[in-house]
């Protein structure tokens, strides 16, 4: 059934080596939400938390964060706040610098996108270094939002983003790990 409590989630993500250079394994989602068993499954993992909680908004970073951050905000009853990388926004907003591996970009949210002192959870597919998280979370404080927690499907511990997450004071959740 949808519901399988023994469905193997780890196995409906695809590996690509060498992408997007070589020595980078992708973990690739696009397997995952291709199947509505697994798509379901993950949606389900990443609320149950959350289930009985008041989670005002559901924040998610462009794009897979769409995705995912969108479903489990329909299934919260919560609201969707999109963060973005610079230039995409309309409205008055609030930009912070993050790391990539090299370099620095910027992303953005609406100044307005919470009311001081909502419940807010962040959703993104993968946590690797941490960079792209804690920018997030960064965004979401300055705007006045109570960062719950920090919900991904997929962890690269090596690499200790999650870590980093929880030393800003954030609860991390993830769904599997690859080593
Ligand atoms: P980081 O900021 O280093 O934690 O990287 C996290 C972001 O980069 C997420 O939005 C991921 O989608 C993407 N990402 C980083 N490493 C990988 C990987 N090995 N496979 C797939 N996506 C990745």
């Amino acid at each position: 059934t949808l519901n399988d409590k023994t469905y193997d989630l780890k196995a409906a993500i695809r590996t690509i080596p060498d992408y997007p250079k070589p020595g980078i394994l992708f973990r690739d989602i696009t397997t995952l939400l291709g199947d509505a068993r697994a798509f379901r499954r993950a949606i389900d993992e990443l609320v149950q938390p959350w289930s009985g909680a008041k989670i005002d908004k559901v924040a998610g970073m462009e794009a897979r964060g769409f995705i995912l951050g969108g479903a489990v905000a329909h299934q919260l009853s919560a609201g969707f706040v999109p963060i973005r990388k610079k230039g995409k926004l309309p409205h008055t907003k609030v930009s912070i610098a993050y790391s990539l591996e090299y370099g620095l970009d910027e992303m953005e949210i609406h100044d307005d996108a919470v009311v001081a002192g909502e419940r807010v959870i962040l959703v993104d597919d993968l946590i690797a270094t941490g960079g792209t998280a804690t920018g997030a979370v960064g965004l979401l404080k300055k705007i006045g939002a109570d960062v719950v927690a920090a919900c991904f499907v997929i962890d690269l511990p090596d690499l200790g983003g999650a870590d980093k997450i929880r030393a800003l004071g954030v609860p991390v959740r993830t769904l599997m790990s690859f080593e």
